[in-house]
């Protein structure tokens, strides 16, 4: 039976999106792949409220998260970690050979703007890296906040994945002053995993110029370069198969309007939440819940796995916990194009399983 996935990433994918993956190839060499990666760049750049170039990547987002590191840390950089994807970026550097220090808070909590403006004060830092919305955990860092305290460090390269977050919730890139803005495709923008993509700005760019060893596949200036010079192509083959997928999904979702999207968001987070606080208990420090995934802590010491066959047998999927939360949480994530009617479906058949069980 197929299962509707309520996992956070890879999200449930329309039909007539996923038909756009079966279009006939083009030669990415042509006038026909510059004008489908023009498009989805002009379309992606109102999704992400900003003016800086967009760079597309045939990785998953992780393949950016890297590039990102490496490509424009100079100095040294601080990592800002809250969770499990916050802990991924770290071991990026360090594998990178990049000088990095980790910034931890405890896992539920988010990062603050006081830890943010006293590492960078320090005057160590050229870069910081911060998760968005740490879908380990279903912390959404304060964004706004942090990026005020970040923007009076003009020489700091501002990192976020917003990996779990872009396409559910608004992200106003220019606004925030972030310089690099990653996203993979499987989340929130409903698309097969596969691809990522990121923003990039003219600062970021100019400190990856300074930077010696950037790699090749993910040196984000490269790429940049290539793209600029070469009308919106790429150096290396990209999945254009996803590129058919990712221009006509950016359509439905500019058509279904940003704001409404956002909004649908927030309906389901707060649905799922109070269902969670009645049932069990939020993970997360409240203020800071995710609007896309809910961490549940599994107060009721009860069986997940069983509640997962059940749901399995209904048609439905929900997740786990991740990393060292594996048997203390699971999750439900409520983003992309799932509706509220579908969140409901989900949770009240929840409701029948846990009754049966007793
Ligand atoms: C899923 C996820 C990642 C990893 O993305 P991939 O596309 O799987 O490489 C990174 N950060 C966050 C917050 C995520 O949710």
């Amino acid at each position: 039976m197929r299962k509707k996935l309520f996992i956070p990433g890879p999200t449930e994918v329309k039909s007539e999106v996923l038909e756009k993956m079966a279009n006939p190839l083009i030669s990415h060499r042509g006038k026909e792949a510059s004008d489908l990666q023009r498009g989805i760049s002009q379309k992606l750049q109102k999704l992400m409220y900003t003016h800086n170039e967009i760079l597309l990547s045939t990785s998953s987002g992780s393949g950016l998260m890297e590039g990102a590191v490496r490509s424009c840390t100079r100095q040294r950089a601080a990592i800002f970690t809250c969770g499990a994807f916050g802990e991924r970026w770290y071991e990026m550097a360090v594998a990178n050979q990049v000088n990095a220090d980790r910034f931890n808070v405890e896992y539920g909590q988010a990062i603050t703007s006081e830890m943010v403006e006293q590492a960078l004060k320090s005057g160590n830092y050229d870069l910081i890296t911060i998760t968005h919305n740490e879908t380990s955990t279903g912390v959404m860092n304060p964004i706004e906040e942090i990026a005020k305290v970040v923007q009076k460090y003009p020489d700091v390269i501002f990192c976020v994945d917003t990996v779990s977050s872009l396409g559910g919730i608004k992200i106003p890139v220019d606004e925030l002053g972030i310089d690099i803005c990653i996203t993979s495709s499987q989340k929130c923008l409903g698309l097969p995993p596969g691809i990522s993509l990121c923003s990039i700005s003219e600062k970021a760019l100019l400190a990856a110029k300074e930077v010696k060893h950037r790699g090749v596949y993910f040196d984000l200036l490269r790429l940049y370069e290539y793209l600029v010079k070469k009308d919106y192509q790429y150096p290396s083959t990209p999945s254009l198969s996803h590129m058919f997928a990712l221009d006509y999904q950016l359509d439905l979702i500019l058509e279904e309007g940003l704001e409404n999207r956002f909004q649908r968001h927030q309906i389901m987070a707060d649905k799922v939440r109070e269902w969670a606080k009645d049932n069990f208990s939020l993970f997360a420090e409240e203020k800071f819940a995710s609007n896309t995934v809910t961490c549940v802590k599994n107060t009721n010491g009860f069986n997940f796995k069983k509640l997962n066959q059940r749901l399995a047998e209904k048609g439905f999927m929900i997740s786990g916990g991740y990393g060292k939360l594996k048997d203390k949480t699971f999750r439900i994530a409520h983003m992309g194009d799932m509706t509220v009617q579908e969140v409901e479906e989900l949770l009240t058949t929840i409701d029948e399983i846990m009754e049966q069980e007793g």
